[in-house]
């Protein structure tokens, strides 16, 4: 799979990434990963650890996908959501034009990216200062400007951390010009889908969570351990171990054979 912007490293941009494949381990750390930190950008980071096996043949660490740009973030987001089996999601709505509910199915691994632009992951801009080169936020940068309540604080400061090298203070016109620059070069996944309304035929726009998966995995999870070690007398270690699929094949099994029993 390739990232739709990529990792900078040493002048190249690296776009290769490959996901674990699903076991027990995957899924519990993903259920941690959700479960921990407090904030989003901290959580995304934790579960692209987890979830990544490589990212431009390099085994990824937590400053690597906190390094990632936020688009190629959503985009693994959503792709680790149909990755993870959970392609077709229902989302519920109200028209908004006949206010009558419905469900609409969502896949995760279909939904629209916008690829980076010529340049990525650097652009020049012209300011108060001078020509300066900025580059695309990451999630570092996210979690850097929560800390900032003020919504226009947050937006001066992300636009800061964004230049490369020194710079002096910041106008509302440089700030704006840096945004518009970054924009056009920014991957970006899309945020709402199309939703016709099966009543009446209008069109919905809905918004799109990129960050779906996070929290909707490994709840069974111990359950689930409990019934295969109760049966078999597996080490939670060995049950963790077994690809889903063979899990829950397992899991079935016991079922079938308590359904016989009674
Ligand atoms: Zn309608």
């Amino acid at each position: 799979m390739k990232l739709p912007g990529g990792v900078w490293r040493e002048g190249c941009l690296h776009r290769d990434v490959v996901f674990r494949s699903v076991d027990g381990h995957l899924e519990m750390a993903l259920a941690e990963a959700a479960g921990a930190l407090h904030d989003i950008p901290s959580r995304v980071s934790e579960a692209l650890q987890a979830a990544l096996a490589e990212v431009g043949s390099q085994v990824p660490d937590w400053e690597l996908v906190d390094a990632l740009s936020v688009g190629d973030r959503q985009f693994l987001m959503s792709r680790l959501a149909s990755h993870l089996g959970l392609e077709s999601v229902w989302l519920s709505a109200t028209c908004g034009y006949c206010h009558g509910q419905f469900d609409f199915p969502l896949d995760y691994g279909a939904i629209p990216v916008k690829p980076a632009g010529e340049g990525y992951p650097f652009a020049e801009v012209l300011l108060a200062m001078g020509q300066v080169q900025v580059r695309v936020p990451t999630g570092a940068d996210q979690r850097a400007i929560l800390s900032w309540p003020d919504e226009q604080r947050a937006r001066v400061e992300l636009a800061r951390r964004c230049i490369v090298g020194e710079s002096s203070a910041l106008t509302d016109d440089d700030i704006a010009c840096i945004e518009t620059a970054l924009e056009a070069v920014a991957p970006e996944l899309s945020t709402h889908v199309a939703a016709p309304c099966p009543e009446c035929g209008g069109d919905n726009l809905l918004e799109i969570d990129p960050y779906y998966c996070l929290g909707r995995v490994g709840n069974e999870l111990f359950v689930e351990i409990h019934h295969l070690a109760a049966h078999y007398h597996w080490s939670e270690s060995e049950i963790l171990n077994l690809p889903r699929w063979r899990r829950k094949k397992y899991l079935s099994l016991i079922d079938r054979a308590r359904g016989m029993a009674t």
